[in-house]
């Protein structure tokens, strides 16, 4: 005998069958997601935004939801200080978001930059905040700096992990010339550095110069359902 409980398939009579995997249907712009997996509010090196958590835009593909903890966990471990800011993931069930023209499928989400304020000192943002080429806030004018290092050791968490693949890291073409002479400085590796000048975009629409937007490649066997819209590099076999 079968019956539904809590959005899974269990047998009444024995061991519970696993609920369905989360799977991103669609294109991200134009999507859905079922059964969504829940960000945790924190965990070790980031949190949820209040306002994400208030408008329940937390859920993401199992595979975004742990490229979060992971990366946001491997800065932690390298940088001590305020964890990341996770912005906007997706609805439960995905679709249309106010204000996003992306974020339908679980498969895209949205980062506050670390910073410091005027003692160099790690600072946490509450809300997005605007930086300029040269790495000082615009809006509070010259209240914070963008700080390179933890925000290159971001980057480089996320292109680097096994949980899913990156397609892009949206941002401001100034702010990814900082990340980009950041990890020339940190001695990053010329691959690493090569696909981080492939992936971190700006994109035509909107300059990002206020947040990192993470958008993740289909994962394989999600497709055809789900789909992908433009480079798809070189997809691993997850
Ligand atoms: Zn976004």
């Amino acid at each position: 005998m079968l019956c539904l409980f809590a959005g899974g398939l269990y047998s009444a009579s024995t061991t519970a069958v696993p609920k369905e995997p989360t799977r991103s249907v669609g294109l991200p712009m134009d999507g859905r997601l079922q059964q969504g997996a829940a960000l945790p509010k924190r965990g070790q090196g980031y949190e949820v935004m209040d306002i994400t958590m208030e408008r329940r835009h937390r859920f993401g593909t199992r595979e975004l939801v742990q490229l979060v903890a992971d990366a946001g966990a491997q800065v932690l471990r390298k940088h001590r200080g305020i964890p990341l800011q996770v912005g906007v993931l997706s609805r439960y069930r995905g679709g249309r978001i106010e204000h996003h023209g992306s974020h339908q499928n679980g498969r895209d989400v949205d980062f506050a930059f670390y910073m410091r304020d005027r003692n160099g000192n790690p600072a946490k943002p509450t809300v997005f905040i605007p930086f300029d080429k040269n790495g000082y806030s615009v809006e509070p004018a010259m209240k914070y700096r963008f700080d390179d290092q933890r925000n290159w050791a971001l980057v480089s968490a996320l292109l680097q992990s096994k949980r899913a693949d990156v397609q892009w890291i949206f941002v401001s073409d100034a702010l990814k010339r900082r990340l980009l002479q950041e990890a020339e400085n940190a001695g990053a590796p010329a691959s690493l550095v090569r696909r981080a000048q492939q992936i971190l975009k700006q994109p035509k629409e909107s300059a990002h110069w206020d947040h990192f937007h993470v958008r993740i490649l289909c994962p394989v066997h999600q497709l055809p359902e789900c789909r992908d819209i433009g480079p798809t590099w070189a997809r691993s076999k997850r």
